[in-house]
């Protein structure tokens, strides 16, 4: 069979007027108006617990959206026997009754759940409504009919064979289960992480993050409105480490789909490392982790598209996306010019709650993030080689509400030109424009994140020059683009080094590591 070419969902605007914006408002109206009950589904029964956790806006925090049913070791455990009781028949089902269920879930979340999801997290994540729009709806949607696309070309992908033989292969899912452990920052990839592995025949057990359960229940309740059966996709909510024990102790563990920070990822490979011997497989690893993202700028740049890139790849999303620019190299002889065109943009810019739709900015996603960044915009304010130039204000008194920061540093090594914060926090290096060379030895050599970088130049042959010498500096890199708004099925997405296993999410890549093939050859 052929499948529709996947095409990406078009974006709408939610400009003043448009029929989106009255039924997103209708829908943000409808969520704020009810506390939501959600529970954990486990062999497609709702499981509720006496353990209820409540969930509250990010940016409004004394408003309840609803609270969720925290489960235990037994809930995570049942989770893996549904899981691996639903596996015969669905790693039998032929694929284009996968392929439909998933394409189906595409046209649910671009129409009919469009604005439930996009609602969903701008008040449970934070976000604003564009942001939502790309993420939750439009790249959620792209995700699974590009991976629909890639499933044809994996099962199509069949060698040839001598007279008298037929060799073929055969693309089996994984022996066992698939455990997918969701991120906040984006509704889309919560949605790919265990979706893409059970399009090819596996059965998943998901714990989605403590702070986007909001979203990823109506995530869940897509996929069985779908026709996902009973028992292929479980959503439990546990803490990380009784979860782990449950799962990583299994015989039957075979993959983990992961995007969160870079110390989970490498504490959970050690865990699998020590367990080992116990799995009846060796188990798929595929991670996308944290990002120290950069700019480099030229002295042949064009100074309002480096000032443009800086601040849309800085702070969308409160510089919340493993891809934003955290770190800018810029020269010394346009530095004035791109700042003042920098001041000029956040002074255009504003901050608030999402359902107002003139904000720019909203809450970063809870305390523990709101502190780690107060404490280093106070540092920088107190270091002798740094200074707060731009934002700089916290206030928790409503929402946790980080201004857009710029920090300039005389050092590049300055730690916040290589640690991750991952909030609305930008660094900045002005180099003395005779010393590009250095400054990209420089760049590279604190390149231990490898995700997403810049470079914004007039002049070819330092395109080139900066392509060439920073190649194993970014998985995604970007000439006189801001390094952030990967586009599914344009830009496959993902990082190496300190990023993650690079298995780019969406792309034929990753979907090739959820199967096992087997080679057939046939004498006649
Ligand atoms: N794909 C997103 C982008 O290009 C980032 C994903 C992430 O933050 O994990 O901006």
């Amino acid at each position: 069979f052929q499948v529709p070419p996947a095409k990406n969902e078009p974006v709408l605007t939610y400009a003043p007027g448009t029929n989106e914006r009255t039924e997103l408002k209708k829908q943000l109206e409808a969520f704020r108006a009810v506390e939501m009950d959600i529970p954990m589904i486990i062999a497609g029964e709702e499981v509720r617990t006496d353990q209820k956790v409540s969930i509250h806006p990010p940016h409004e925090l004394k408003h309840c959206l609803g609270h969720y049913h925290q489960g235990d070791e037994a809930h995570v455990h049942q989770a893996i026997d549904a899981a691996l009781n639903a596996r015969p028949k669905w790693a039998g089902m032929a694929w284009e009754h996968r392929a439909s269920i998933f394409l189906k879930a595409a046209d649910l979340i671009a129409g009919p759940y469009r604005q439930k999801i996009n609602a969903a997290t701008m008040l449970g994540q934070s976000k604003t409504a564009f942001q939502a729009e790309i993420d939750s709806a439009c790249e959620f949607a792209d995700f699974l009919r590009f991976n629909v696309q890639y499933m044809t070309q994996i099962y199509g992908d069949q060698p040839s064979s001598a007279k008298g033989i037929w060799d073929r292969v055969e693309y089996r899912p994984l022996e066992g289960f698939v455990f997918a452990l969701t991120p906040f920052n984006f509704t889309s990839i919560a949605g790919n992480l265990p979706s893409a592995p059970a399009m090819m025949g596996n059965v998943v057990v998901w714990k989605p993050s403590k702070t986007a359960i909001y979203s990823a229940n109506i995530l869940m309740q897509v996929f069985r409105e779908a026709g996902v059966p009973d028992g292929v996709i479980n959503l439990v909510f546990a803490s990380g480490p009784v979860v782990a024990r449950e799962v990583f102790d299994h015989p039957e563990f075979a993959g983990f789909h992961f995007t969160g920070s870079t110390e989970v990822f490498q504490s959970i490979w050690k865990t699998i490392g020590e367990n080992i011997q116990r799995y009846k497989t060796y188990p798929r690893i595929v991670g996308e982790t944290g990002g120290k993202d950069f700019i480099i700028a030229h002295k042949s740049c064009d100074a309002k598209a480096v000032a443009t890139g800086m601040v849309r790849g800085a702070f969308e999303y409160q510089g919340q996306k493993c891809s934003a620019a955290s770190r800018a190299y810029i020269p010394a002889s346009r530095w004035d010019e791109i700042h003042s065109e920098i001041k000029k943009q956040l002074g255009e810019l504003k901050m608030g709650p999402p359902e107002d739709f003139t904000n720019f900015m909203n809450a970063v996603i809870d305390e523990a993030s709101f502190n780690k960044l107060e404490g280093a915009i106070k540092e920088a304010e107190n270091h002798p080689d740094a200074k707060v130039i731009e934002g700089g204000g916290c206030d928790k008194s409503v929402g946790y509400f980080i201004e857009p920061t710029i920090i300039l540093t005389t050092d590049p090594m300055y730690r916040t030109m290589q640690e991750e914060l991952f909030g609305p926090v930008l660094t900045v290096y002005v180099y003395d424009d005779m010393k590009f060379d250095e400054t990209l030895t420089v760049l590279d050599k604190t390149s231990i994140y490898a995700l997403t970088g810049a470079v914004f130049a007039q002049d070819r042959y330092v395109i080139e020059k900066v392509t060439k010498r920073l190649v194993n500096a970014a998985g995604n890199f970007y000439i006189n683009d801001k390094p952030t708004g990967a586009v599914v099925g344009q830009q496959p997405f993902g990082g190496a080094r300190g990023s993650g296993t690079n298995d780019k999410a969406g792309s034929l890549i990753n979907m090739m590591r959820w199967v096992s093939p087997r080679t057939i050859k046939e004498n006649f």
